[in-house]
């Protein structure tokens, strides 16, 4: 039975008077003696604060659903999470099974550091008129955002310079160790852009990408800009992902894409980049999923490639046809 809607409950029932999760010591104490209790989730403060407009009966109705539509993101949480686990396990398994087989067949080769790839791989298709329409107003959007800031150095940008930083301190990582940029660049090829089906129609391209363009050359007007983008839209691009992601791989350079392109390393790589030891031979296992849709339901990701990385060259060792997933 749902427990019962406190419009004015009182303090000492511990509980949030809107998600009625009990509350922490540290949050009974920061509630004050007069104030609703309510928990840390900033969530929460707004249903609180809705409760003057609402009047009491709307507002114990309006924090029942609201509760319910927590109770249903939660449990969808929870799957999520159990999915994560077992397809985790599943995957650290079949990657020993792997390993042992590499491991039987080339004894004399050094024991081989096994990274999950996911597979960026997708049929091509026309891009239509539609998409370009759409990405057009994206770009034209955040270069109108871009041209209220005065500079790049905006501390309406401050959240975006951090993945600035990061690109700079990736690259600042790479200059040290060549070997393990090489690497790096192995297996981006061998996944073939598995990350930019994120991308859609805005290739994650954000006002910092123009406001640091117009800080170059402020005369730049917006077609001008917008023209730098449009003559680097493919005829044919991935289906289902960034506009920009074709059979060759990005369509972009390097300086028109965005920081968080440029920037961006899936955890797998993340992990191998803040490894000390020198890098070895990498036993790349590539399974038939986008990164971002890893965890998704649907029948478990399979196996589709398997090369081994070795001084940045990249060698196949079985390979199987992709099926859609
Ligand atoms: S960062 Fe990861 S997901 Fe993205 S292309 Fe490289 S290997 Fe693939
Ligand atoms: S712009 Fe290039 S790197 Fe960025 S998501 Fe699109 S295809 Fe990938």
């Amino acid at each position: 039975m749902p427990a019962p809607v406190p419009v004015h409950p009182p303090h000492a029932a511990q509980t949030c008077a809107v998600c009625d999760r009990s509350l922490s010591f540290a949050e009974c104490r920061h509630a004050g003696p007069a104030a609703v209790p309510l928990c840390a989730s900033q969530e929460c403060h707004w249903v609180a604060a809705q409760q003057a407009r609402l009047g009491p009966f709307a507002y114990a109705s309006f924090v029942r659903r609201h509760r319910e539509s927590l109770a249903r993101r939660q449990a969808e949480e929870a799957r999520r999470e159990a999915r994560h686990l077992a397809q985790v396990a599943f995957e650290s398994r079949e990657s020993r099974r792997l390993l042992a087989r590499v491991r039987a067949e080339a004894p004399s080769l050094p024991e081989p550091r096994p990274i999950n790839l996911p597979d960026g791989r997708r049929p091509e298709e026309a891009v239509s008129q539609a998409r370009i329409d759409r990405y057009r107003a994206h770009v034209l959007a955040q270069i109108d955002i871009a041209r209220r800031a005065d500079s790049s150095e905006d501390s309406d940008f401050i959240g975006d310079r951090g993945t600035l930083q990061r690109e700079h301190e990736t690259a600042a990582r790479f200059a040290h160790a060549p070997a393990l940029a090489g690497c790096c660049d192995a297996l981006c090829r061998l996944c073939e852009g598995g990350c930019c089906t994120g991308g859609a129609d805005h290739a994650h391209l954000g006002p910092l990408s123009f406001r640091l363009q117009l800080d170059a050359e402020p005369e730049l007007s917006d077609e001008a800009l917008w023209d730098r983008y449009r003559v680097h839209i493919p005829e044919k691009s991935r289906s289902g992902s960034c506009i920009h992601h074709t059979a060759q791989g990005c369509s972009l350079a390097r300086p028109l894409r965005s920081p968080t392109c440029n920037a961006f390393y899936c955890l797998e790589l993340r992990a191998l980049q803040a490894c000390e030891d020198p890098v070895g031979p990498v036993l790349a296992i590539q399974r038939n999923y986008g990164h971002f849709q890893r965890f998704d339901p649907g029948p478990r990701p399979r196996v589709v490639r398997l090369a081994l990385i070795e001084s940045g060259e990249a060698r196949w060792i079985a390979t199987r046809r992709p099926r859609e997933r």
